[in-house]
C-alpha cells in the first residue's frame, strides 16, 4: 500500500426521519441560508416545504437557488456565488442527488473567491476557505455525501472536470433518510446503482496490488448492490432495499474502501469527456465504457479480472485460463447491467463518430490518466471506437 493519511469529518446523519436533526446540525449563529435544489423533484415529493418547516425552526432566513441541471454548469454556480455574496448567506444546504450536492461544493468556495470559480475547478486556484455547507441527499449514487469531490461542466468550452478533494469541500453533515429516495424514478435509480458499483471497481483495479482487506470489502459491497438492485428495481418502494443502496452509494466512495491506492479512475475520465459534449447522464456514460475499458486492459493483469470475476459474479474457473474466466467476469458485468436496463452503446444515446475528436482532445487536457493501466489519446480513441 501507498502511506496514507485518512480523515473524513462528515458527520454521517442515517435513517428514518432524521431531517428532525437538521436545526442542531446548522452552525451555531447561522442567520441566513442558501437552499440549493435541482429542477423540482423535491416540490413533488414534500421534501422542499419539510425542510423549510426544520429552518423555520432553526429561526434561519432562506434564499434560495432551485433549478441545478444534472451535471450542474458554471453559470448556475455563479448565479449561486452571487446570491451569497449579495445576500450574505452565512450557510448553504444542498437539497437533493450528486448534482446537486457538487453544485454546492463549488458555490461555498466560489463565494469566498474573488476571480472566476472556473479558476478552482480546473486548479488554477485552491480555495484558502468555503461557507460551511451541509446536505440532504435525495438519491443513492455519487457518494458525494460524504466526499470532497465535485464535478462541474463549462458549456462554453465543452469542459466537464472533478475538482475539490481538499479538507475544505467535505459537507460539515449529510442527511440520508432512505424514505427520501423512495421517490426516484427507475432509470435514475439505475443510473445511481450503476454509477455507485463503478466506483468500486474504478478502485478495486489499482496497481500494485497488496490489497486482501480492501479487496474483500468492495466484494461484499458489489456482491449486496448486485443482490439488492433487482429486488429495488421489483419494488421502487422498499424501503429496505432503498436503506442498503443508499448506504452502499455512500461507502462506495467516502474514502473508506480506498485506503492505500488511488484507484485507476480512467473510465470517469472518459466519461466526463463524452457528458462534457453531449449532455448525457453520468452513469448512462459510464455503463457504456466501464465494460469496454475492462475488455482493452484485460490482458494488463488477467489475474485480477479473473478474481473479480470469480468473487464478485460467482464464475465457475474449474478448468479454465485466467483470460477464460477474465472475460467471463466481464460479461457477466455486461449481462447485469443490461438486466437492469443500463444502456448498452453509445449510439443509444445517438453519439456517432463525428465527435470522437473533440471527446478524445478533452479527455486528453489534463494528460495521460489511469492508474491502473495509464491511457493515451490513442488508448481513449480505442475504448470510444470499442463503445460506438
Ligand atoms: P442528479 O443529477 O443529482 O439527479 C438526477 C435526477 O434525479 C434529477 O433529474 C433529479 O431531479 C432526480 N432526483 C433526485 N432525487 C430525486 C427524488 N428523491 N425523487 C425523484 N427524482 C429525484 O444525479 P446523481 O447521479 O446523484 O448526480 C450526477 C452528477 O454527479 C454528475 O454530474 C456526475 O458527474 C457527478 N458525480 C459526482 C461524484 C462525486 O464524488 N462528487 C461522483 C460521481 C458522479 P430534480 O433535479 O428535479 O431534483
Ligand atoms: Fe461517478
Amino acid at each position: 500500500m501507498d502511506t496514507f493519511t485518512f480523515q473524513n469529518p462528515t458527520k454521517l446523519i442515517f435513517g428514518k426521519d432524521t431531517l428532525t436533526k437538521l436545526p442542531e446540525e446548522i452552525p451555531a449563529g447561522t442567520k441566513r441560508a442558501l437552499m440549493v435544489y435541482g429542477g423540482g423533484s423535491i416540490k413533488k415529493n414534500g421534501i422542499y416545504d419539510r425542510v423549510l418547516a426544520q429552518f423555520e425552526k432553526a429561526g434561519v432566513e432562506v434564499f434560495e437557488l432551485g433549478g441545478v441541471e444534472p451535471n450542474p454548469k458554471l453559470s448556475t454556480v455563479k448565479e449561486g456565488a452571487k446570491i451569497c455574496k449579495e445576500e450574505q448567506v452565512d450557510f448553504i444546504l444542498a437539497v437533493g442527488g450528486g448534482s446537486v450536492i457538487d453544485a454546492t461544493k463549488t458555490i461555498a468556495a466560489a463565494a469566498k473567491y474573488d476571480g472566476d470559480p472556473w479558476d478552482l475547478v480546473t486548479k488554477k486556484a485552491t480555495p484558502d476557505g468555503v461557507l460551511p455547507f451541509g446536505t440532504v441527499l435525495t438519491l443513492a449514487a455519487t457518494g458525494s455525501e460524504m466526499n470532497a469531490g465535485a464535478v462541474i461542466t463549462n458549456w462554453e468550452t465543452n469542459e466537464k472536470y472533478g475538482w475539490g478533494y481538499s479538507p475544505y469541500t467535505y459537507p460539515a453533515f449529510s442527511i440520508l433518510d432512505p424514505a427520501h429516495t423512495v421517490s426516484v424514478p427507475r432509470d435514475q435509480t439505475v443510473y445511481g446503482i450503476v454509477d455507485m458499483m463503478t466506483h468500486l471497481m474504478e478502485q478495486y483495479f489499482h496497481n500494485p496490488t497488496n490489497s486482501p482487506v480492501q479487496d474483500e470489502m468492495i466484494e461484499g459491497v458489489l456482491r449486496s448492490v448486485i443482490e439488492t438492485a433487482p429486488k429495488l428495481l421489483d419494488d421502487l418502494a422498499s424501503f429496505e432495499h432503498r436503506e442498503t443502496i443508499l448506504y452502499a452509494g455512500t461507502i462506495a466512495l467516502n474514502g473508506m474502501l480506498q485506503m492505500g491506492y488511488r484507484g485507476d479512475w480512467a473510465s470517469h475520465n472518459i466519461e466526463h469527456a463524452v457528458s462534457a459534449v453531449y449532455d448525457i447522464p453520468h452513469a448512462g456514460g459510464l455503463a457504456i465504457l466501464f465494460p469496454n475499458w475492462m475488455k482493452y486492459n484485460v490482458e494488463q493483469d488477467a489475474a485480477r479480472f479473473k478474481r473479480f470475476a470469480v468473487k464478485v459474479f460467482g464464475v465457475d474457473a474449474a478448468g479454465k485460463s485466467d483470460e477464460e474466466v477474465a472475460q467471463e467476469g466481464i460479461a457477466a458485468l455486461r449481462s447485469f447491467w443490461s438486466s437492469i436496463g443500463a444502456p448498452e452503446r453509445l449510439n443509444d444515446y445517438n453519439i456517432g463518430l463525428d465527435k470522437f475528436d473533440v471527446i478524445v482532445d478533452r479527455a486528453m487536457r489534463r494528460g495521460k490518466f489511469g492508474n491502473f493501466r495509464q491511457l493515451d489519446s490513442i488508448d481513449v480513441e480505442k475504448i470510444l471506437h470499442m463503445s460506438k
